[in-house]
């Protein structure tokens, strides 16, 4: 853990966590929360490049799943929802994490966290059978339900610290619940907890006999949202990894129970295939199985993406069985069976989940795709750091510059910036030099830039640069947005989610 590989990627050197954080802040992707204020801890503000990124990122997922599957529909359900819900899905009872404290050097971890990297461990040095030992000890603890029996396993077990790689000095392990809770209400009397969701999934659960008959759905089919949920997590190391307030893309795929685990294998591969399409590396995304199950899984996987501090999940994907509507259904007393009109029965469908994390996905893609490149002599010499990302999710779409700031150049490039921006997300700079300016929009993924030179006074030509290329090519006027269509049509990208 701790240590960062140097990893060489895209002709370039990728960028260390650290490396991700700076670039971040100093470029408008991302910025810590009330910073003026110290900042708060897990909670991020997109800048003026990550928001439309983020945008950009919510809606090829959104394309992926409602535009592509005629039996997919979206959703966009309340955050906050009755109490019961979450007295229903379990997550009262169930949703909490314990935690520990090494006491030497006063870290906190997730004990689950702590006890699989130092299993892994034992693994990989051929230890296998005091691997087994460990684990099965440490899941007799879980199932105990007791702080005192995990802090003794801890203890007794001398469980390593991951980053010293030496046996911690355990505090006792504490309890941690998940959900942020607030207050509805005016006054004393009618003053009512409620939750901030801590998941987008329960939405869709208790409207699905309303989605399913109004947009006149049968099983299989989906339900697709995108929204904010909202977790007390308590230990925030790794940017965006893991924070307070984020947002999930989640789909619910509703089906006939002796489907489910092949829909759950395709799921799988659609899934990974999203990734694909947009050019990571096959590589550095793996489909781990989940060592422990949450309460409501019978299966589960997780997609997960090498990030320059290792491996991390970035999707989960679940077969929640009828776990959650048999739930409400028993908690509402409502009944929430579907009928099936080939079978004519009545059936509780069984879910395949597949949720995404809008914010470690935004992560992955710029740990992927920003790269810090050694020019040749031809191309200017020097080092660029260059976003090299998937054109139809940059922030910024085509660049257009006059090459001076004078002699005509820029009304030809505003009036070109206005007749473009009616079709592209553009931008307009005259400031700087013009390598200057390049060099800016290599550094925030602005995967073409058109420049007015003097040539262009005389022939109606402008230059198209080409941000990973480098290669400009002369293109009239007249045709630009014909070519930049071309160039950015999502067909291309959502055929190979389709197809590849
Ligand atoms: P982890 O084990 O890392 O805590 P999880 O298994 O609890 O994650 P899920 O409940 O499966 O996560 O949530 C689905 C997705 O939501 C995750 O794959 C992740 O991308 C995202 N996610 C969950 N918790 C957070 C968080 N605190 N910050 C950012 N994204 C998160």
């Amino acid at each position: 853990m701790g240590g960062e590989e140097v990893v060489v990627r895209r002709g370039g050197r990728a960028a260390s966590l650290q490396a991700l954080v700076a670039h971040c802040t100093e470029y408008g992707f991302v910025f810590p929360s009330s910073e003026i204020y110290g900042g708060f801890a897990g909670v991020y503000d997109y800048g003026p490049m990550g928001a439309p990124l983020k945008r950009n990122v919510k809606e090829y997922w959104w394309r992926a799943m409602v535009q592509l599957h005629a039996n997919i529909v979206g959703l966009d359900s309340a955050i906050l929802m009755h109490p019961k819900v979450w007295e229903a899905s379990g997550h009262t009872a169930h949703f909490f994490d314990w935690f520990v404290e090494n006491r030497k050097n006063r870290k906190r971890y997730r004990v689950d966290q702590v006890v699989e990297a130092w299993v892994d461990r034992l693994r990989a040095e051929g230890r296998e059978g005091e691997a087994r030992r460990v684990w099965e000890a440490f899941e007799e603890a879980l199932r105990s339900g007791r702080s005192e029996e995990l802090t003794a396993f801890f203890r007794a077990y001398r469980v390593e610290d991951p980053e010293e790689g030496a046996p911690g000095d355990w505090g006792a392990v504490r309890r941690l619940n998940l959900m942020f809770v607030t207050w509805a209400g005016a006054t004393d009397e009618d003053r009512q907890e409620v939750y901030l969701r801590p998941e987008t999934a329960q939405g869709i659960y208790v409207n699905y006999l309303h989605v399913q008959r109004s947009a006149r759905l049968r099983v299989p089919f989906g339900i697709a949202q995108v929204g904010k949920a909202f977790r007390n997590e308590l230990i925030f190391r790794q940017f965006l990894m893991r924070m307070r307030e984020f947002e999930q893309m989640e789909m619910q795929f509703f089906v006939a129970p002796e489907e489910s685990e092949e829909w759950f294998d395709r799921w799988i591969d659609r899934r990974l295939r999203w990734y694909l399409a947009l050019g990571f590396d096959r590589s550095r995304l793996r489909v781990q199985p989940h060592k422990h199950l949450a309460h409501y899984a019978q299966k589960a996987v997780d997609i997960e993406y090498r990030f320059p501090m290792g491996w991390k999940e970035v999707e989960g994907i679940h077969l929640r069985t009828d776990y959650d509507l048999r739930r409400h259904q028993e908690f509402s007393r409502k009944k929430l069976t579907y009928f099936d009109p080939f079978k004519q029965e009545h059936y509780l469908p069984h879910i395949v989940e597949t949720s995404a994390g809008v914010d470690r996905v935004f992560l992955a893609i710029l740990s992927e795709f920003l790269v810090w490149e050694q020019l040749d002599e031809g191309s200017g010499g020097g080092e660029r750091v260059v976003f090299r990302c998937p054109r139809w999710l940059a922030p910024v779409q085509v660049a257009v510059f006059p090459l001076v700031r004078r002699d005509g150049l820029p009304e030809v490039a505003r009036r070109i910036f206005d007749a473009l921006s009616l079709h592209f997300v553009c931008a307009y700079e005259e400031k700087d030099s013009i390598g200057r300016r390049y060099r800016r929009h290599d550094a925030i993924g602005t995967p073409y830039a058109v420049t007015v030179d003097y040539q262009t006074l005389e022939d109606e030509t402008v230059t198209l640069r080409d941000r990973d290329t480098l290669r400009q090519e002369r293109i009239a006027i007249p045709d630009l947005i014909v070519r930049l269509k071309e160039l950015l049509d999502w067909s291309e990208l959502l055929r190979r989610v389709r197809e590849s």
